[in-house]
């Protein structure tokens, strides 16, 4: 894809929402850290729902600890794998407590080495939290880098890597969250909203979903299609 498309597709994103944020509920970097490490497998609907439980008993990494393993799990059983989130999020809370002071790290390889948390995790709170130009691909940012040709790639590593040599600078800090809330709300995996994509003429996939036939012309087609006599030239005879 060219710059100059590349540069139109982010300016719409921008224009639409020009301040892109998380689903994710969370007041601190450390609930913000909670959640994503929750979020693995889950909705942030589902997500939200669990952390509004636990935040009101424990927003910090000492409270938490507290809390136990046996009872955090039962307050966040509603999650996927909720076991063992709650195990890597003790140990990911003794770490901080430990290492960092209660407080969530601003480097990257401060924080793939807390349980639980991958480069994915790390690239949400390096972004969210704390305003880096990190791309943290999920599948619908996959799909989307993908689909319109803006990062096509095999892995997800391949695309974080295409997205962050070729989003212009100024769109990096928000990207992420542009295209997460695009590959959610319109370019879903099973049938993207191509008719009302605000990108739809921008975008290289080749099957995009085609608009829905205008009332009238629907009709006649469902006649024509049903009557032979009705089709232009059904008979066979000279044009
Ligand atoms: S035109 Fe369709 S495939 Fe392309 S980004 Fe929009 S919704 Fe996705």
């Amino acid at each position: 894809m060219n710059p100059a498309k590349r540069h139109e597709i982010f300016s719409r994103l921008h224009a639409a929402n020009p301040h892109p944020a998380t689903e994710l509920e969370y007041s601190t970097p450390f609930e913000l850290l909670v959640a994503v490490v929750l979020s693995a497998q889950a909705t942030d609907k589902g997500v939200n729902l669990a952390t509004r439980r636990l935040f009101a008993l424990a927003n910090t990494p000492e409270a938490i600890c507290a809390l136990g393993e046996a009872r955090l799990a039962e307050t966040i059983k509603t999650i996927g794998l909720y076991r063992s989130k709650a195990k890597h999020l003790i140990a990911a809370c003794q770490m901080l407590i430990e290492r960092h002071g209660s407080q969530v790290p601003a480097e990257r390889a401060a924080l793939e080495a807390l349980p639980g948390v991958g480069r994915k995790t790390a690239n949400v709170i390096l972004n969210t939290a704390f305003g880096h130009p990190t791309m943290a691909v999920d599948t619908h940012i996959f799909r989307v880098a993908n689909r319109t040709g803006l990062a096509p790639g095999k892995t997800v590593l391949e695309v974080e890597k295409k997205l962050l040599r070729t989003v212009p600078e100024e769109f990096l800090v928000d990207a992420h969250h542009w295209l997460i809330l695009h590959g959610r709300y319109v370019c879903q995996a099973r049938k993207p909203k191509c008719p009302e994509c605000l990108i739809e003429d921008l975008c290289e996939y080749k099957y995009k979903t085609p608009a829905a036939p205008e009332a009238g012309k629907q009709k006649h087609s469902a006649r024509t299609a049903r009557s032979p006599t009705l089709r232009p030239n059904a008979g066979g005879g000279k044009r």
